[in-house]
C-alpha cells in the first residue's frame, strides 16, 4: 500500500486541487489547516466542524503525523528528549530544553525546541556523534514538521487548559539536531514557511536559528531568501589548520570562502551571526585560537557562544578544565567580543547531537 501523504506539510494551495477534487468548497482548507497548526488536533474525529465526508476523504488520503513517538526521555533538569520513528524505521530525535530567562525570571522558563533535518549526516565532523555512520537519508518538509507537532502537543499535555493557546508552545526553535541543514536546503525552508505561516502556526522566522557547519554557496542562498531566519555557524577552530583537523567542510569551504559568506548574510539580513564555538583539550582551547577567533567575530560583528564539549562514547576528544574555558571566554571578552559560555543543559541524558539515536540503534555490546 502506497505511504499517505503527511498533511503537515501541506499548503493552502497544495490543498485547493484535493477539495476540488472532492467538491468541497475551498474554504476548508483554512479550517483543516487550523486543526492541524492552531488546535493541534490528534485525531481527525476531533474535527468537529468539518463534514463527516471530508473527514472520511481526508484520513483516507492523508495521515496527521507520519511519525511514531517511541520514547521520551526527561531529564532531572531541564532538558526532554522525544525519538521519533520514521515510516521506513529510521530514528530521529528532538531535544526540549528548558532554561530560565535571564531577563525576566518571573516570566517563567524560555523554551527552545531543536529540530533534525536529516537521518545522520554526510559532515563527517569527527567530534560529532550524528556524523558517524554518515547520512541515512533526507527528512522531508512533514518529517521536520512532525517532530514540532509532537513536541508541542506533549507540552501542551503537561500544560493547564487555561494557559493553553493556539500558539506554540516553544518561545525559539533551534534547527541544531541532527544533520546538516543546508544540505537539505528545499525540505528544511519548506518546514520553516509553514511554521511561520500565518495559516498555520505563525511562529515569527526571527525566533528560530539555522546552524550550519559551513556551506557556504547556501549559506549565500539564505542570505537571499526572503524568510528572515537567524544563522548560527559551527566554526569550532579560528584557524584552517585546526579546522580542517575536525571539519572536513573546511576543506571544501576553508576560511577565506566561509567568512564572506557569513559577512554577506550579516549585511543582508541586518542581523547579527551566532559563531558556535566546541572548546575542545588541546585542540582548538589555546591562547592563539582564542586571539584568531576574536579577530574573526570582531570583523563579523559576531556573537560567538562557548560550548563545553560533550564526550561521546567512543571518541577521544575531551573537555577542557573549567580555568581552561574561563581563560578563552576572558580573551575574547577582553577584546571585547560578544561571547557566552554555555554550560550545555541535559547531559544526564545524552542531549548532545545524535548520541541518542546511537545508543537506540546499536545492540549492546556482548558480554565478556
Ligand atoms: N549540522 C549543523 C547543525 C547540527 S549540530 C551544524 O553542525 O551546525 C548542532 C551543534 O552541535 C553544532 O554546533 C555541532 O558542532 C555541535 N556538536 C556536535 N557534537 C557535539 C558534542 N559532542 N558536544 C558539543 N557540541 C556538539
Ligand atoms: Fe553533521 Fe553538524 Fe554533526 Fe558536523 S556537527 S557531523 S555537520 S550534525
Amino acid at each position: 500500500m502506497p505511504e499517505k501523504t503527511s498533511l503537515l506539510a501541506e499548503t493552502p494551495e497544495s490543498l485547493a486541487a484535493f477539495l476540488a477534487a472532492g467538491g468541497q468548497p475551498a474554504y476548508r482548507a483554512a479550517q483543516i489547516l487550523s486543526w492541524v497548526w492552531k488546535k493541534r488536533a490528534a485525531s481527525w474525529d476531533a474535527m468537529t466542524n468539518l463534514p463527516k465526508n471530508l473527514r472520511a476523504l481526508l484520513a483516507d488520503r492523508f495521515s496527521l503525523n507520519p511519525t511514531d513517538l517511541l520514547l521520551e526521555k526527561k531529564s532531572a533538569d531541564v532538558t526532554g528528549k522525544l525519538l521519533l520513528r520514521l515510516h521506513d524505521g529510521a530514528l530521529v530525535e528532538t531535544v526540549l530544553i528548558r532554561a530560565p530567562r535571564d531577563d525576566a525570571p518571573a516570566a517563567g522558563d524560555r523554551l527552545t525546541l531543536c529540530v533534525s533535518t536529516q537521518v545522520g549526516c554526510a559532515m563527517g565532523c569527527k567530534f560529532c556523534a550524528s556524523g558517524l555512520d554518515g547520512l541515512r537519508r533526507d527528512l522531508d518538509a512533514s518529517e521536520i514538521l512532525a517532530q514540532v507537532h509532537h513536541a508541542a502537543r506533549l507540552v501542551e499535555n503537561d500544560t493547564p487548559p487555561a494557559l493553553r493557546d493556539d500558539r506554540l508552545p516553544f518561545d525559539n526553535l533551534v534547527v541544531m539536531g541532527m544533520g546538516e541543514p543546508l544540505a537539505n536546503y528545499d525540505a528544511t525552508l519548506a518546514a520553516l514557511r509553514v511554521l511561520n505561516a500565518p495559516w498555520g502556526p505563525a511562529f515569527g522566522a526571527r525566533r528560530v536559528t539555522l546552524s550550519t557547519s559551513g556551506l557556504a554557496p547556501q549559506i549565500l542562498r539564505l542570505a537571499d531568501d526572503s524568510l528572515p531566519v537567524r544563522l548560527a555557524v559551527s566554526l569550532h577552530a579560528a584557524t584552517d589548520d585546526v579546522r580542517s583537523q575536525i571539519m572536513p567542510v573546511n576543506k571544501a569551504y576553508p576560511l577565506a570562502k566561509l567568512l564572506p559568506a557569513i559577512k554577506t548574510f550579516a549585511s543582508k539580513k541586518g542581523r547579527m551571526v551566532t559563531l558556535e564555538y566546541i572548546l575542545i583539550e588541546n585542540l582548538n582551547d589555546s591562547t592563539r585560537q582564542a586571539a584568531a577567533l576574536a579577530e574573526i567575530a570582531r570583523d563579523l560583528h559576531a556573537h560567538v557562544n562557548l560550548i563545553p564539549y560533550n564526550e561521546v562514547d567512543g571518541l577521544a576528544w575531551k573537555r577542557p578544565p573549567p580555568e581552561i574555558q574561563n581563560a578563552f571566554l576572558d580573551t575574547l571578552l577582553d577584546a571585547r567580543v560578544s561571547a557566552t559560555l554555555r554550560r550545555e543543559k541535559g547531559a544526564d541524558i545524552n542531549a548532545a547531537c545524535g548520541q541518542l539515536r546511537l545508543k537506540t540503534e546499536r545492540p549492546p555490546p556482548p558480554a565478556a
